[in-house]
């Protein structure tokens, strides 16, 4: 029989992305007489086959903060992986902690996944909820902003986010420059010669080393590679990756936004999503640091309002919708789909340059960025009419900051508008053009990006007329649809009869396994 420790008064307990010192469960303990609980279990490890790095990331980041808390004077109960009782999953865990330690009170701050959430509001023991106050608008708040209206746009939810929290407005508390969105201005392709700045590497230390170990043993059947992990575990290190950025990359941010380009996976991109989910980063601060850099004229108002408007602006709306809308959300898909996801995408292995370069990536680097996600990978499932819930499943398995709340929302309503247009006034449908506008992966393609119909020709092209045709009925009042709904008709019926048969062909084919 063990030895029993002594009681806690209050057991909080902090979750794998809550790793911030501010939490609103941690506020007012005192270290003398209560405790704090951290667990590395299967369950939130393997419900879907997350990506090794990515579960390594966590486990490591928890390890580094239990040990960081440990330093400011908490007592820290921390069961890992390997310990022979772990229970294998949160409830489990708690359950056993708050009796062990005859705990009085437990707290909890608000959850990132309403599953979790759930098995944690019924595991029998009475808590105290706390929100979680790291977002700028709460779920309440979302809740009320959101009552009444028939749709909800970002646009609107974002510049009351401008307003409340006063980021990047003028002495009259209007928008700097005039204009609250330069999206317009955020649209280049890479220019040749242009080079984006070398990635910040960390190496991993004796605590991230030895939880490789341990990820590489227990997941090893998971997609996606553990070579090369060099991401931030610490919150100095996610400082550290922040600081970089603002150095080397913002100023270019904007310009660049929506460029790809081969052998360049983070561009000029910021790769702080998954330090950022995990607690490791402040939002507050990092917006801050984005309107100081711009007023002090070290970069342009592009670069500065386009990265606000994804923390403040898409980052806030895509939670808010996530908590008003579950657990009904998840289970949409307006379009019908039921295509089985490809099996390149847990391989990579495609004929398409495009997709075998993003999802190369991201078994790599468990990271492809904002474009790649939405007009490769997200594209290719809405015009192949892939069951939307698959999508998802595969979105949250493989990248290092997907969280539910909001993975769910950005694949399920905005790549794959299953939710009919709630989240998002049109379908994010593009053909192969816009990828050859867009980068210089068609260049490297066994596939014709000019071509539609015929063996040569780019999937993407039959496959987006295709989807349009099949979906008229339902796409074509939307009045964001109606310049391509014309451009369609005026498509000679023998021609239109060839980009049907072309796309039906190349369903065919994936339904039979073929990659493409
Ligand atoms: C289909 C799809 C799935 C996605 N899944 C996730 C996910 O699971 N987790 C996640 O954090 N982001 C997700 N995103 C949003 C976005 O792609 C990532 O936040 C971004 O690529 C992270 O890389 P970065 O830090 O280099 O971002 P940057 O391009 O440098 O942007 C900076 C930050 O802005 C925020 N941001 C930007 N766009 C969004 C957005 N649409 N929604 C929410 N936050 C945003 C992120 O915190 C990001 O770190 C998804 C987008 C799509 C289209
Ligand atoms: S030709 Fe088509 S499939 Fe090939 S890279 Fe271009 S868009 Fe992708």
């Amino acid at each position: 029989m063990p030895d029993q420790p002594p009681p806690a008064r209050r057991l909080a307990l902090v979750l794998g992305d809550q790793l911030s010192f501010d939490l609103a469960s941690l506020r007012g303990l005192d270290p003398r007489q209560d405790a704090v609980l951290l667990a590395e279990v299967r369950e939130e490890a393997s419900h879907v086959p997350h990506h090794p790095k990515k579960i390594a990331l966590i486990f490591s980041a928890m390890r580094h903060f239990a040990s960081a808390l440990r330093r400011r004077g908490y007592r820290v109960q921390y069961v890992t992986l390997d310990d022979p009782e772990n229970r294998g999953s949160l409830p489990g865990e708690l359950c056993h902690w708050a009796d062990r330690l005859r705990a009085r009170e437990v707290h909890l701050t608000e959850c990132g996944d309403w599953r979790l959430e759930q098995a944690l509001r019924h595991c029998g023991l009475p808590l105290v909820w706390h929100a979680d106050t790291r977002f700028l608008c709460g779920r309440d708040e979302f809740a009320r902003w959101a009552a009444g209206r028939e749709q909800l746009r970002m646009e609107f939810f974002y510049r009351e986010m401008r307003r409340k929290s006063g980021l990047l407005l003028d002495a009259d508390g209007g928008p700097l420059g005039g204009g609250w969105n330069y999206d317009a201005q955020n649209r280049k392709p890479l220019p040749a010669g242009i080079k984006a700045p070398m990635s910040m590497r960390f190496t991993p230390d004796a605590i991230t080393r030895e939880v490789l170990v341990l990820v590489g043993a227990r997941f090893s059947a998971h997609p996606g590679t553990l070579d090369g992990f060099d991401y931030p575990v610490t919150h100095g290190e996610a400082r550290a990756l922040w600081q970089y950025f603002l150095d080397f990359a913002l100023p270019a941010f904007g310009d660049y936004q929506d460029a790809m380009a081969s052998g360049e996976p983070f561009l000029f991109h910021a790769r702080i999503g998954a330090a950022l989910n995990i607690g490791l980063l402040d939002l507050r601060r990092l917006c801050e640091d984005v309107e100081e850099a711009y007023r002090a004229g070290r970069v342009p108002l592009n670069a500065a309002e386009g990265f606000v408007r994804q923390l403040i602006g898409w980052r806030e709306y895509v939670r808010g919708i996530y908590w008003l809308q579950m657990p009904e959300y998840a289970t949409r898909n307006a379009f019908g789909n039921s295509r089985p996801l490809p099996a390149f995408y847990w391989t990579g292995q495609t004929r398409m340059n495009c997709l075998r370069q993003s999802i190369g990536q991201t078994l790599k680097h468990a990271y492809a960025h904002h474009i790649q996600r939405l007009m490769v990978t997200g594209n290719f499932a809405l015009l192949a009419g892939i069951a939307p819930q698959q999508v998802c499943d595969w979105y949250l398995a493989m990248y290092l900051d997907a969280f539910e709340w909001v993975e769910l929302p950005n694949t399920l309503g905005m790549a794959m508008h299953a939710d009919g247009g709630y989240l998002g006034s049109k379908p994010y449908c593009a053909s192969g053009q816009y990828i050859r506008r867009m980068s210089d992966y068609c260049d490297g393609c066994a596939y014709r990006v000019s071509e539609s119909t015929g063996e040569q020709a780019c999937p993407f092209n039959a496959l987006y007329w295709h989807f349009l045709m099949r979906h008229r009925e339902q796409l074509e009042g939307n009045p964001r649809m109606s310049m391509v709904y014309k451009t369609l008709g005026r498509v000679p019926e023998t021609r239109q009869q060839a980009l049907w048969r072309r796309g039906e062909d190349l369903l065919a084919r994936l339904a039979a396994g073929d990659g493409l």
